[in-house]
């Protein structure tokens, strides 16, 4: 049973007001004060962010734009421009590292934050947090939300909780209260099925779900089970794992007609080798084991596997490596109908620090 160690560390949760909309409303003047929503405006497309003036009218992201619009007719469509939200992202990054190694990133947005041990050696984690939105307004002129906890799933609750720019402290006196009065579908690790299946079993709140034996959420939930459990009285001993990487990244494409040659085959790979690649880049990994898939027309599928001795510093030698590999499946006695490359054993470095006994967030 986890003891006093969890209550020790000091997590921050950092997370972007309305990311991608506050971005456009900064660069674009007009649009400021009026409903946005950044995403394809078209029949099948999808809200990937809405400003707050938008979501007063009910529009979020992952909502269909069709729908969007009904709720608002006013709503104004801008296109993502997610070079711009990659930047800003390293931004944050940058100002994150300068207080901690141990940063977990959840999307271009978000991230936690282990500062139990800190680069600045401030005892205080609220102070850090602080400071950090200060940084983050000052140097990219938008707004942050901060949840400080000693764990992560209440750090992420905290941040949540007085959103848009704002802080909120959940201690450990106050944790397990703060969780009871919670709806469960408000939890994170609760998607849409699961906070329905909760509903049909009674459970609506945390204090609902912590009234359920071990055994009974084991049964009905398996392993996410004991994670219930343990969320419902305050308590997430996960850890904050920094620079939490894919274990594989791969690309793949179905061909509008099939492929005979090897020629054929090779210049359809291109594509797909830069798309792996690209993402190499983006994400500073590199992998040692190339995986050709390929699946014929009679939708036979096949893979080959190679490793290197160390990671493929370059794309040519990645190039190199899964053209030997497609080489080999020619000549074909049927088409190749896709082609895939997928890259694995990327370097997973990480820190794993012990965190010391500090008290105080
Ligand atoms: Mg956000």
């Amino acid at each position: 049973m986890p003891a006093e160690p969890t209550l020790r560390r000091k997590i921050i949760h950092i997370d972007m007001d309305a990311f991608f909309a506050s971005v456009e409303q900064r660069d674009n003047p007009w649009l400021r004060g009026r409903p946005v929503a950044v995403g394809g405006s078209r029949e099948r497309g999808v809200v990937a962010a809405a400003s707050y003036e938008a979501r007063k009218f009910g529009v979020h992201s992952a909502m269909p734009s069709v729908i969007a619009k009904r709720k608002c007719p006013d709503l104004i469509f801008v296109k993502p421009r997610f070079d711009v939200y990659k930047e800003i992202s390293h931004q944050m990054r940058a100002i994150f590292a300068e207080y901690t190694p141990i940063i977990e990133p959840l999307s271009l947005d978000e991230a936690y934050l282990d500062v139990t041990e800190n680069l600045k050696g401030m005892s205080s984690a609220t102070r850090i947090a602080e400071e950090i939105r200060a940084r983050i307004r000052a140097e990219t002129n938008l707004t942050a939300s901060a949840g400080v906890s000693y764990n992560k799933f209440l750090a992420k609750l905290a941040s949540d909780h007085r959103k848009p720019d704002g802080l909120f402290v959940i201690t450990p006196k106050m944790g397990p209260a703060f969780v009871e009065i919670l709806p469960v579908r408000k939890f994170h690790g609760v998607g849409p099925a699961t906070a329905a299946k909760m509903m049909s079993l009674g459970i609506e709140t945390g204090l609902d779900l912590k009234a359920c034996p071990l055994a009974f959420l084991q049964e009905q939930f398996r392993k996410s089970g004991p994670y219930y459990y343990w969320i419902t009285r305050g308590i997430d001993e996960r850890p904050v794992r920094a620079d939490r990487i894919r274990k594989s990244v791969g690309a793949e494409n179905i061909f509008a007609a099939d492929l005979f040659t090897f020629d054929a085959a090779r210049d359809a790979l291109q594509p797909i080798l830069d798309k792996v690649w690209r993402y190499c880049d983006s994400a500073g990994s590199r992998g040692r084991t190339v995986t050709l898939k390929v699946k014929y027309a009679d939708f036979q599928q096949i893979t080959r596997s190679r490793s290197a001795a160390s990671p493929f510093a370059t794309r040519a030698e990645l190039e190199r490596q899964s053209f030997e590999l497609l080489a080999h499946l020619f000549p074909v006695a049927k088409g190749v109908r896709l082609l895939g490359v997928s890259l694995s054993s990327l370097d997973e470095e990480r820190t794993n620090e012990k965190p010391q006994l500090s008290l105080g967030l």
